[in-house]
């Protein structure tokens, strides 16, 4: 997907803070950071997003969340942290590529909003 942003992240074409990459990932810095930590995991492949990943890519799916935990426990933040996902305009995906936001250094709150 050429017109993707996150494809062109992962293609090199546009710059990011990288904070950790492997074979089938990528994990960068949000650019409007919500709080000490936040990070975004992203697949390599494009998937648009969680309603639109197929069977074949529940591994991958696996593995952002992996990732996410990877940088959880290397930012000492494993005191609390979250990972969400969100799915649909009306969640607030803005970036139709799936990913995964790793959020933490802060307190939460519950219910998010
Ligand atoms: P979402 O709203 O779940 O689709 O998340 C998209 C996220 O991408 C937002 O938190 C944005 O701040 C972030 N974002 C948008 N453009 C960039 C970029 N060029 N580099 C890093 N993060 C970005
Ligand atoms: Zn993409």
């Amino acid at each position: 997907m050429t017109d993707c942003l996150f494809c062109r992240i992962v293609k090199g074409e546009i710059p990011a803070k990288k904070v950790y990459e492997d074979e089938h990932t990528l994990a960068f810095e949000d650019i409007n950071p919500q709080a000490p930590t936040h990070v975004l995991v992203v697949p390599r492949k494009h998937i648009s997003g969680l309603k639109e990943a197929q069977s074949e890519d529940a591994e991958l799916i696996g593995r952002l969340h992996l990732a996410a935990a990877a940088i959880g426990r290397q930012r000492g933040i494993e005191d609390g942290y979250r990972t969400v996902l969100n799915v649909g305009p009306k969640s607030g995906q803005s970036v139709f590529h799936i990913h995964v936001h790793l959020i933490g250094g802060r307190e939460m709150r519950w219910p998010p909003g």
